[in-house]
């Protein structure tokens, strides 16, 4: 805006200036006529991002201000690809008719919308909610506030720094507020996950009492104790922050922020992100999207809500015994309970999104429609609670017994709208017969009006043997008739000419205006009471939000649970035993995404024993593509579907109540992040030593790969010797590797069990038999994979001679392990860590010098010294 203080510009561009200083870091899609436009930087960047052309206007002067600009009604199209680009949009209208004034239209801006903050349906994907997310640091912790605007969900936490990005990747908001100075640091962090968009919040800072009185206002209560937020600083004012950014652009109409709940991620089985990924739980690795996950697998879901629903369960397993037995116990009850079940699928399938619908109440942008299929949807109340009547799980009492009666909410559309209503509010015909007596009488007048004008049609044409004679409207002269020329000898002397086309003359009569003054005077009148009206009904529903909403919660959870049902039904799962004790034993595992996979071959279930003694730490060994890995994740994913009060894919199954799940997967297999590979596989498994705890389950696949075979064998050695010697650990462990020389460790400790994946060998090819079994693998078969995969012959008899000549030397297996570990200086015991933690930094410094170095500026001395200097850190 740099031409802000030159004065020249006309009182157009004036006038746009002025407009732009209230958002200035928004595009501002400034409406002019028919088109929108953008001017100076804005245009540079829209006709950048949406590919329209870039001019200036008044091309005449040396002066041009840089415009482009798009046609009103493509709004929607470009709207969405700025948000998409991570852009605020305020969007100017003029908000008065420019046939009306000679001046200047007047211009407004009338809504401000950001990735974060989108209410529209076409901008919103049904299966996802859209965050909004405040974060609030202090020392070591982070206060943590999200905010889905188009379903008014609004919580909050507090958690050590340490955890920040992953939190913000679980939660995955859209749009992230910000302190100063922190985005590059964090945007840093997150973009080997999601790219979400940063808004730097400058006014962000309140002191205490300040960010608490903004929710109490919000909310309307003295004290923020009935929402549990006691003495959470933190949590506070990054809700206070996140509101109040909104009410900045929305104003004060969030009416459906109607709660706030603190959580805390020790009350849900933690997950952490690169568990999730490696899981798979909501996004393949390979494809990104949610096909081929176990979101997918387990949802049929039929309502957006329970869609939604569903992922966030998965998302905050439980792990309180009770709740999930609760869940348990009510699938259990819909799947003997046929007819229930059924009955509750064939209503919930009825509902849309009311959930976005009652969001739009709340901002007050609902339209007709929506509360025609509000009213729809709240009848479904009386039959659903009918239905529910006769059940005995604790659940499914609680929810029948919260279902509220909507009769005055539904009466109140009923009476008002009409039933075909018209999708916006401007046009006129929202209103039902008898709703309101000034509107009927105006309608009749319209009506009555209009079936006049063609009675005075045919009556003119009689009284002037003119057949052709006709009665048409436009904007200009309002009512006139139009005789052809052939026929104008017959025109009457009443009659008063206003315009002369090539073919026809244009005749007005004072009869005639009265009436047209009528008639339009009252269909103007009658859109004017409409919209006021309608106005009346937004405010109205206002008291219904809560109620409205915690119905919506009540089809959420049917969905889900009936979803559950449906899938032990279809899928063949079982209910599985919650336990406080330490054992998980699964009969039969299945892995729910792979078995539904895999077509032609059958899958292969498996058993599993782990307790927190004598099968702590399963070593599970076999060849490449026996299966270690399906076997891994379907244990995990096992527990997790447990813990959200699923069934399973097992034939019998005890789950013990578990805290955090860790699933680490060797370093070649997680290119997928991008990241630097041994590295952050030392960094990751570093991390799961610090954290688990003899609730956790670890599943480690093929940890150490990423490293040269001696590294990463002691590696993977010295990970299964930490497991099993530190007691504060002492967590359930899954390891599978391909090194069958670690089997070596049952031998030497206690706790640790040796399982392989069997495979037969015929005539030198390798069969798969999937089946899981006690002790350990004879032979890596690596060959027989490699001839398996498509390595051509020679090779292969090569490999064998070189494998053969190995087997010959001396050097048994434990030697070997033992010389690298002297090699590598590791008090394995004690010192792992320090070790990781070194080799990583090292590495690190590393990389960072030669960042650093100006390779243009060095002196081929300096340029040698440096060398070597790298060299001897190498
Ligand atoms: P590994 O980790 O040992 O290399 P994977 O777990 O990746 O092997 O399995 C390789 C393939 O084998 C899988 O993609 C799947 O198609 C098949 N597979 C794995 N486990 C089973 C099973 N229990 N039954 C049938 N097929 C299986």
């Amino acid at each position: 805006m740099t031409k802000n203080s030159q004065p020249k510009h006309t009182p157009l561009i004036s006038q746009f200036l002025k407009i732009k200083k209230e958002q200035p870091d928004a595009l501002l899609l400034f409406r002019m006529g028919d088109f929108y436009e953008t001017f100076f930087d804005d245009a540079k960047r829209a006709s950048k991002i949406l590919g329209i052309t870039l001019t200036t206007r008044d091309k005449n002067k040396a002066t041009g201000v840089p415009l482009a600009g798009f046609p009103y009604h493509a709004l929607d199209t470009y709207l969405k690809k700025l948000l998409d680009n991570g852009i605020k949009v305020a969007i100017c209208e003029q908000v008065e008719d420019p046939k009306k004034t000679k001046k200047l239209v007047k211009r407004k801006i009338v809504e401000v919308i950001t990735p974060g903050t989108i209410l529209e349906d076409n901008y919103l994907n049904s299966s996802n909610n859209n965050f909004l997310t405040s974060i609030f640091p202090e020392n070591d912790k982070w206060g943590i506030a999200s905010i889905d605007i188009s379903t008014g969900e609004f919580s909050c936490t507090e958690i050590n720094a340490k955890n920040l990005i992953d939190e913000l990747v679980r939660i995955h908001p859209s749009e992230i507020l910000i302190p100063e100075n922190q985005i590059s640091n964090i945007e840093k962090r997150m973009r080997g996950f999601y790219n979400p968009v940063f808004t730097e919040y400058e006014s962000w800072r309140f002191d205490f009492v300040e960010a608490e009185n903004i929710l109490k206002q919000h909310f309307a209560v003295a004290s923020l104790d009935g929402f549990g937020l006691k003495s959470n600083y933190l949590a506070i004012s990054a809700a206070a922050s996140v509101l109040s950014y909104i009410q900045g652009l929305k104003g004060d109409e969030n009416n459906h922020l109607t709660n706030i709940t603190f959580y805390s991620a020790e009350n849900s089985l933690q997950v952490d992100s690169i568990s999730r990924h490696n899981l798979e739980l909501i996004k393949s690795i390979q494809t990104k999207e949610k096909s081929g996950t176990l979101l997918d697998a387990i949802n049929k879901t039929n309502t957006p809500m329970g869609n939604r629903l569903l992922q966030h369960w998965l998302l905050n397993p439980l792990i309180e015994k009770h709740k999930i037995e609760q869940r348990l116990n009510a699938v259990e009850e819909l799947l003997n309970n046929e007819q229930i079940k059924n009955a509750i699928i064939e209503i919930i399938s009825e509902i849309g999104d009311m959930e976005r619908i009652i969001g739009k109440v709340g901002s007050k942008k609902v339209y007709p429609r929506d509360l025609n299929a509000l009213k729809e949807y709240l009848q479904f109340a009386h039959p659903l609670a009918d239905i529910l009547k006769i059940v005995k799980s604790e659940l499914l009492c609680d929810l029948h017994n919260s279902i509220q009666n909507f009769d005055e909410v539904v009466l109140l559309i009923d009476n008002a709208i009409c039933d075909e209503a018209p999708p916006t509010i401007t046009a006129g015909g929202i209103f039902k017969e008898n709703y309101n007596n000034e509107l009927d009488e105006l309608r009749s007048i319209s009506k009555n009006g209009k079936s006049w004008i063609a009675k005075l049609e045919s009556e003119e044409r009689e009284k002037t043997k003119i057949e052709r004679l006709k009665i048409k409207f436009n904007n200009v002269f309002g009512y006139f008739i139009e005789i052809s020329n052939r026929q104008t000898d017959k025109v009457p002397e009443s009659y008063i000419r206003k315009q002369t086309l090539v073919n026809s003359e244009r005749y007005i009569t004072p009869e005639l205006k009265e009436y047209e003054n009528k008639v339009l005077g009252a269909e103007e009148r009658i859109k004017q009471i409409e919209h006021s009206l309608f106005n009346d009904i937004r405010e109205k529903m206002i008291k219904f939000i809560n109620r409205m909403q915690k119905f919506t919660t009540i089809i959420a959870k049917l969905d889900v649970l009936t979803n559950f049902a449906q899938l032990a039904y279809y899928n063949n799962y079982v209910k599985p035993t919650i336990s406080n004790d330490t054992e998980i034993i699964i009969k039969d595992a299945r892995h729910p995404v792979v078995e539904k996979l895999i077509s032609e071959e059958e899958f292969i279930p498996n058993d599993i024993y782990l307790n927190n003694k004598s099968d702590r730490i399963l070593l599970i060994t076999g060849p490449n593509m026996a299966g270690k890995s399906t076997y891994l994740r379907q244990v995990g994913l096992i527990v997790i579907m447990a813990h959200i009060g699923c069934y399973i894919p097992a034939s019998k199954a005890t789950i013990s109540i578990t805290d955090k799940i860790f699933t680490r997967v060797g370093a070649s297999d997680n290119l997928a992040l991008g990241q630097s590979t041994f590295l952050v596989e030392m960094i990751e498994t570093a991390n799961i030593l610090h954290n688990a705890t003899p609730r956790s389950l670890i599943l480690l696949d093929e940890v150490g790969r990423g490293t040269s075979t001696f590294d990463g064998l002691s590696i993977a050695w010295a990970v299964v010797e930490y497991l099993h010697e530190n007691q504060k650990i002492a967590a359930k462990t899954l390891f599978a590797t391909h090194y069958h020389e670690l089997t070596e460790l049952a031998d030497l400790f206690d706790g640790v069990k040796n399982y392989n994946i069997t495979v037969n060998e015929w005539k030198d090819k390798i069969i798969f038999l999937r089946k899981v079994l006690p002790g350990a693998a004879d032979q890596s078969y690596g060959i027989q994979v490699a001839k398996l995969a498509g390595i051509p012959n020679k090779v292969i008899e090569r490999a064998k001679e070189i494998l053969s000549e190995l087997e010959k030397n001396e050097l048994t297996t434990t030697n070997k392990v033992e010389r690298t570990k002297r090699k590598l200086k590791t008090n394995i015991q004690t010192d792992f860590l320090d070790y990781l933690s070194n080799k990583a930094s090292e590495k690190n410094d590393i990389l960072e010098k030669l960042h650093k170095v100006d390779i243009n500026n060095l002196s081929p001395l300096e340029a040698l010294n440096f060398l070597s200097e790298i060299k001897k850190k190498l």
